[in-house]
Formats: C-alpha cells, structure tokens, sequence
C-alpha cells in the first residue's frame, strides 16, 4: 500500500506519495499564501494528488490513506483551528473538505506530532514505544509517545511543551504567555539572547579583537542569522557559543522535567537550531544531566532525528496513517 502526506505550511503546502517503506516516490508543491478559501485549496491539493497518483501508475484504492501535518491540526476533529500563520482563517474542516475527493481515511494532526510519529514509523525510533521529539524552528513544538501511542490529551493537542514556562515573569511569547521555553529556544528567541548577550559584551568590551570565522561586530544585528550565529558558534566565537549554551540549558532542563513526566527511551530533535552540532549538544546533554531525577540515569537518550530534513513534514504526515 501507498500513503499520501500533506504537509500544510504558511508558505508552502508540500505533497508526498510515499510507499510502505517511507520512501517519497514523488513530491510537489502549492503556494499556501496563495489561497483564502479552503474549500479552493483542498480542491488544488486533491487535484495534484490524484494526477501525482496517476503518473505513478496506481490508482486511489492502492491507498491506505492521507496523512495531514498542520499547524493546530486537530486528530479528533480533523479541524485546523485558527492557525496564525495561514492566509485561510478561523476553523478549517480539512477532514470533511478531503472526504469530499477521497473515500481512504485522512489523518489530521498537528506538525510536531507527525514529526515524532515520523520518527517512529520511518526514523530513529523504529521499534521503541516512548519518545519525545522536539522541533526548534519558528517555534518550539513538541510531540509525545507514550506506550506506542500519540499522547492527544482531552483536547487532541497534547505535548505543547515549548508553552511550558522555561522562566517564571520571562519574555513575552508568541502565544501571549511569558516565559515559555519557546520564546528563548525559537529561532526568534535564540537571536533575541544574542541580542542581549551582545549588547552586555559591547557595553564593556567593543574593541576585543575578532578572529576568522567569527562574527564582525561591524555587521548590524538584525542582519543576523540563526545559521549564521551557529557558523560563528562552530568557529569558536565566545558570543555565539554563550547563546547557544543559554538555549541549551533551557532546552534541558526542559528534556528533564519531560523525563519525569513520561519516561522516553529516546529523546529526538530536530530543526535548523538543532543542526548546529556540538555548540547546542554538549551543554544539553549536560543540563539535561544534571536536571535529571537519579532514578532515570542512564535510561534515555538524546537523538537527532534521523529522518532526512527535506522528508521529515512528508513522512511525518503520512506516518499518521499508520496510528493506532
Ligand atoms: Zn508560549
């Protein structure tokens, strides 16, 4: 059997007919942006499916089913509800609107979670039954895996860890709480510490030399990059090393407590901050450590996704199909 995985972006709605091994056997693209009626962008989509399905010399019976990874996709009510960052607003049926063109079940969930169940079908997780895999990207997601199950909760939003408070009173979040671990672990809040860091050394040190691959200080900070701070971080930049040490202690503090909460074999990260390596890793092991509960030493590790980042919204969105 083949599976279908959607994966709904602000900007970009990536389509993936992937076959029973987890491999993308084609792939294309819409402009999310480009649409404010749902019922006209499910009708874009289901069109591009079904030729896609067509090409490949198989028909709609030869599939299990479609997988949907969207931001605030709900798996009870197939809705995605209010997402900020889609040009289509309010409560989205995407359930209802996709039964219309296709009679296979179709599975809604929200990004993070298809990603950690991704991870569990196709990745790193292949066999184990407790995981949590944090995304670092725009923001902080989190998705849960307890006893071979997708925590969902009351509401079907379960694992909404970047929204738990990393610093009582602390910086004002996207979501209007303050202090959530996404507000300092995001791309957004990462920059933000550089920010502050920075503006600290500046006021005492701006005339410290600077070495090759470091970052100039002549450059404005807005121009800045995440990838560009984790370059400086890998060439020994004593800034951008300390930003990525601040991220890290947050981030593992944070792994801690979700140890308590559901014991994980694994631990899974993915996203651009993640990919920086050492600068981010060993500090959060090490935080991780250091927060942990002794009975839970030596019992769970912490992973990058092994899930290639081009593949990860596809496979983690068809793997949804594969829920129980
Ligand atoms: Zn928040």
């Amino acid at each position: 059997m083949y599976s279908i995985g959607i994966d709904i972006g602000g900007t970009n709605t990536d389509i993936g007919l992937v076959n029973e091994n987890g491999t993308i056997l084609e792939r294309c693209n819409l402009k999310t942006g480009s649409f404010t009626d749902f019922e006209c962008y499910v009708q874009a989509v289901a069109s591009e499916i079904k030729t896609m399905i067509g090409r490949n010399n198989l028909s709609l019976s030869d599939m299990e089913g479609i997988g949907i990874g969207a931001p605030n996709g709900n798996y009870y009510s197939g809705c995605i509800e209010n997402a900020m960052n889609l040009t289509m607003r309010g409560v989205l049926n995407a359930r209802k609107e996709f039964a219309k063109y296709f009679d296979c079940p179709v599975v809604l969930s929200n990004d993070a979670n298809a990603a950690a169940y991704g991870e569990l079908i196709y990745g790193g997780a292949k066999g184990m039954k407790n995981i949590i895999m944090f995304t670092m990207g725009t923001g902080v997601g989190s998705g849960i895996i307890v006893d071979g199950r997708l925590l969902l909760g009351s509401t079907g939003s379960a694992g909404e860890l970047g929204h738990a408070i990393a610093v009582p009173g602390g910086r004002t979040c996207s979501c209007g709480l303050h202090g959530c671990l996404e507000a300092y672990a995001s791309i957004r809040g990462i920059l933000q510490t550089y920010r502050e860091i920075r503006a600290e050394h500046d006021a005492l040190h701006a005339n410290d030399p600077v070495k090759e691959g470091w970052i100039d200080p002549s450059i404005s900070i807005n121009e800045i990059s995440c990838r560009n701070l984790g370059n400086a971080a890998n060439q020994g930049d004593p800034l951008a090393l300390k930003t990525f040490a601040m991220t890290a202690r947050y981030m593992g503090i944070a792994m801690a407590n979700a140890v308590a909460f559901s014991s994980p074999e694994a631990i899974f990260l993915m996203g651009g901050p993640a990919q920086v390596g050492d600068p981010l890793l060993i500090p959060l092991r090490q935080a991780f450590k250091e927060n942990l509960l002794y009975s839970f030493d030596n019992t769970c590790s912490i992973q990058m996704s092994q899930l290639n980042a081009n593949d990860v919204a596809i496979l983690g969105a068809a793997a949804l199909i594969k829920m129980k």
